[in-house]
């Protein structure tokens, strides 16, 4: 079922929706759970978890073997990490996990053509699903974003238009081409969210079903901390995990909204303004849910951190210098590990698991205007 996040209006999942009558957005609200024996011997990919994805036909999956990428052990400012490499994922980005179940709920629906907005990523990521799958796509970005991932759109044969003007008046332009045909935004869907519930299954699946004390994870509209917290409320319903894990929600300094209302102890995310961030991914001033993304904080015993240019530059050399080769937005968050230790969040019995969200190589003209020559 599901239902609406403001006023609880229930609806089917066999009717194409992606928001309430009320204009509010849905969740996805399913008592079905993959059990951990269930697990043995299937496929490692996100999609062992299927149960918990709110898919009906199996044939009507829309997969590249997403998942399943390393969580690797290092270190950051002198704390022990594990780090989630999930810019390894088949477009480059962890944003992969949501197009997979949305568009697979897309198919199913029998949608035929969708529009979205993204800052790059997910719209790289769902031009590929969505060709896939049959789907003709329509993708707004906002001019500035990465040559890397505006190429990767096109190769995937949908719509490029690129919007003169901020991240918010390009999903204005989105939502008023929508008007005609469906809005598969990443930032609306509850499928999206449902497929970043598999971030959290799989991160205590690789540590033989512990949770980590901390998960490290860069905030835009939410997608990804949301998931996080409710693929983790999921596991300790289940009686597979003890406790939740704490989520540190880091935004670039210059870009911060969640962060704002969580040092005002606000329940909803002020409108800020904004400035150029190398930090692209997350450079979102209103998020949707902001509301939810506060609760997960709340509930789940975390903070909400803020990074600077300075410091998102200087970790992406840091992580470079380990073999790890990302784009700025993905610096962000473990740059806030720093943060961390300095406040005695976390100390060397922590276990402590970093997202990183973007491969580097969708960065390549800020890398090279970064680098100069
Ligand atoms: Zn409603």
């Amino acid at each position: 079922m599901l239902t609406c996040s403001c006023c609880n209006q229930a609806y089917p999942e066999t009717e194409p929706r992606w928001r309430c009558r009320c204009g509010a957005y849905l969740l996805l609200q399913s008592d079905r759970m993959f059990t951990r024996d269930a697990l043995s011997g299937r496929p490692l990919t996100l999609w062992r978890y299927r149960e918990a994805l709110g898919i009906e036909r199996d044939d009507s999956i829309v997969s590249l073997g997403e998942g399943f990428t390393p969580l690797v052990a290092d270190a950051l400012f002198g704390q022990p990490v594990l780090l989630k490499l999930d810019q390894l994922n088949p477009t480059g980005s962890f944003k992969d996990r949501g197009s997979t179940v949305m568009i697979s709920k897309l198919k199913e629906w029998g949608v035929p053509e969708i529009v979205e907005d993204s800052s790059g990523n997910a719209g790289a990521s769902v031009a590929a699903y969505a060709r896939r799958a049959g789907i003709a796509a329509r993708i707004f970005v906002p001019a500035s974003t990465s040559a890397g991932k505006t190429a990767q759109i096109r190769m995937h044969g949908a719509d490029l238009v690129r919007v003169d003007g901020s991240r918010e008046e390009t999903t204005r332009a989105a939502l008023a081409a929508a008007s005609q045909t469906f809005y598969a935004s990443h930032n609306w869907s509850p499928y999206f969210v449902a497929g970043l519930k598999t971030l959290a299954y799989e991160i205590c699946e690789q540590q033989d079903w512990q949770a980590p004390d901390w998960v490290v994870a860069p905030v835009g509209g939410g997608s990804l901390v949301l998931g996080l917290y409710l693929g983790f409320a999921d596991l300790v319903r289940a009686g597979i995990i003890a406790r939740m894990p704490r989520i540190a929600a880091v935004q670039a300094a210059v870009c911060a909204p969640v962060y704002e209302a969580w040092r005002q102890r606000l329940h909803e995310v002020p409108e800020v303004d904004k400035r150029e961030t190398a930090a692209e991914g997350i450079a979102i001033a209103r998020p949707v849910k902001g509301e939810s993304i506060l609760k997960a904080l709340c509930e789940s015993g975390g903070v909400a951190l803020t990074v600077s240019e300075e410091e998102i530059w200087a970790t992406a050399h840091l992580l470079a210098e380990k073999g790890i080769y990302v784009e700025p937005t993905s610096a962000a968050a473990p740059a806030a590990v720093r943060q961390l230790v300095e406040q005695g969040l976390v100390g060397t019995g922590s276990r402590v698991v970093v997202e990183l969200t973007g491969m580097g190589l969708k960065a390549t003209d800020k890398f090279l205007a970064h680098l100069g020559g």
